[in-house]
């Protein structure tokens, strides 16, 4: 009772009607192991990095150490490679499509089995809150193996007129916003369609995927078929430029990836690429509002927006702009920024103290350019890597925030009168990854959706993915679809003349 009435107290001399307090509602770490020291996993094998070399990865909430990890050197990059090869010649490329789909069945289901601990792993390692690790991303892996597993014995039907083959030995690169989910994106299609694997998570978040290894394991995955080499930007190149390498598929950073797809090029490596991106929300007057509050929230500060295709610019219709304004200040003043394992964390931990700093270093740009900024009034962590939820209002289109991906939960907010102009804003970016539109009129939504130079468009909604559906973008936003029937085409090679 004594804590309801302080809390009232300081709700009320901060002006937030709605502030309420929940009791903490932490999920347990009991669930989950951690080696002390974590190894490459090479040819069904863990072994130690032949350099002896280790790094340390931290829990971004706390800034303390969770574990060493192994960093691959050139050499173990290339016995990867060879573990690959050998399996890909010798098990994988033998076996039907029926029997590859019942590997990948067994997987996602025991991933099913195992998702509490790893919803609490990839929150631990990342800092996500644990109630998008839990709804979001590991139910997302699950599915995305259960989809592809589909695939498996069906690829002569996936291309019309055309006949499949596995391309070999897949190279893998992902980022630390979505470690596991990343990785299920890259390694269900890869094994789908008869590849074997190399893959890299990144290096503040390799944990997960050391997991998803023991339960490759325990659903009797052949060795070889899908090895882990953790490193950083120089394990990631190593793997790159190997000679053996048939396919490249990365997704990070745009400037990664330039230097990536330079490497690649005049070589025979397939490659696709899913980069950055500054993608936006157009919101029109006749949309249902407080939805499309809901909807820009969840675009931005999902994952304190560490999301490629976060709706990191809003474009709000002139008429409408202020009362938007307004709702998204008070609804602003109602996040919980936190500890990420309290089930009512909405934002967690930014993942890294570099991450943190760049997003600050922005934020003060877009202050010097003289945006008008707000952030809300509400309780921040005392220790730990986290960023407050925040807005610009009025930026115009030469200011850095409306040009450059902060990847924070940082919005940039501009208005428009006609739907020419939305569609230009919307349009005035080097990147195209993905938009959202909020109207309620269809014939709208279909005529705007027609005319953006974005990959993925969301209606009414934002931030929602499924395995059916391709993913990817324009221009700088990266080459290629992961997701859906499209996500099977980097991994085969094709021929005419179907069986
Ligand atoms: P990053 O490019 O720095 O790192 C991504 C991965 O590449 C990491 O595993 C890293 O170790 C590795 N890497 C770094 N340098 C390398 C090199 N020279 N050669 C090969 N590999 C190298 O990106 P990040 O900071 O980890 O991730 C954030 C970026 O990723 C953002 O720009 C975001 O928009 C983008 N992203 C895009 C998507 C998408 O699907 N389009 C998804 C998630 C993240
Ligand atoms: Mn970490």
């Amino acid at each position: 009772m004594q804590t309801t009435k302080e809390n009232s107290k300081s709700t009320d001399s901060q002006n937030t009607k709605f502030n309420f307090d929940y009791a903490p509602a932490l999920e347990s770490t009991d669930i989950v192991q951690i080696k002390d020291r974590n190894l490459l996993f090479i040819d069904g094998k863990w072994v130690a990095p032949s350099q002896g070399k280790y790094f340390k990865t931290i829990n971004p909430a706390t800034g303390l150490p969770l574990a060493e990890i192994a960093e691959a050197s050139t050499k173990d990059v290339d016995n990867a490679v060879k573990a690959a090869r050998k399996a890909y010649t010798k098990t994988w490329s033998k076996l039907t499509g029926a029997e590859r789909g019942r590997y990948l069945f067994r997987i996602a289901r025991l991933i099913q089995e195992r998702a509490r601990e790893l919803a609490v792993l990839e929150t631990m390692d990342n800092g996500k809150p644990i109630k998008e690790s839990r709804d979001i991303d590991i139910p997302l892996v699950a599915a995305h193996f259960f989809y592809y597993a589909g695939w498996a014995d069906k690829l002569d039907y996936a291309i019309p007129g055309q006949k499949v083959s596995p391309v070999g030995v897949v190279g893998q690169i992902i980022p630390w916003n979505f470690p596991l989910l990343m990785a299920a994106w890259k390694i269900a299609p890869a094994l789908a369609c008869g590849n074997t694997v190399v893959i890299k998570p990144a290096e503040t978040t390799s944990l997960s995927l050391l997991l998803l290894v023991q339960i490759l394991q325990e659903a009797g995955l052949p060795d070889g078929v899908v090895n882990v080499i953790t490193g950083a930007g120089e394990t990631g190149t190593a793997l790159v430029a190997h000679a053996d390498i048939n396919k490249v598929a990365f997704t990070g950073s745009t400037d990664v990836g330039r230097l990536i797809a330079k490497t690649v090029a005049g070589t025979n490596k397939k490659l696709t690429l899913e980069l950055g991106g500054k993608s936006a929300h157009i919101i029109f007057e006749d949309a249902a509002i407080e939805q499309a509050v809901e909807g820009v929230i969840n675009g931005i500060f999902f994952n304190q927006g560490h999301v490629c295709c976060a709706g990191s610019r809003l474009l709000l219709e002139e008429s409408v702009s202020e009362i938007f304004v307004e709702k998204l200040k008070i609804r602003m003043q109602q996040l919980r920024v936190g500890n990420p394992l309290d089930k009512n964390t909405d934002i967690g931990a930014i993942n890294s103290s570099t991450e943190l700093e760049k997003i600050k270093k922005l934020i003060t740009t877009g202050q010097n350019e003289g945006a008008e900024f707000f952030e809300p009034n509400i309780e921040m962590p005392d220790k730990g890597y986290f960023q407050k939820p925040c807005f610009f209002n009025r930026v115009s289109s030469a200011f850095t925030l409306s040009r450059v991906e902060v990847f924070g939960p940082v919005l940039a907010i501009s208005t428009f009168r006609t739907t020419q102009e939305a569609i230009a804003k919307a349009n005035d970016t080097p990147y195209g990854l993905a938009a959202g539109i909020w109207s309620e009129k269809g014939s709208k939504v279909h005529k705007v959706a027609s005319s953006l130079k974005a990959g993925v468009i969301w209606a009414n909604t934002y931030n929602k993915f499924d395995p059916t559906s391709p993913f990817g973008g324009y221009n700088e936003s990266g080459w290629g679809r992961e997701g859906g029937r499209h996500g099977l085409f980097p991994y085969l090679n094709t021929k005419q003349g179907a069986k």
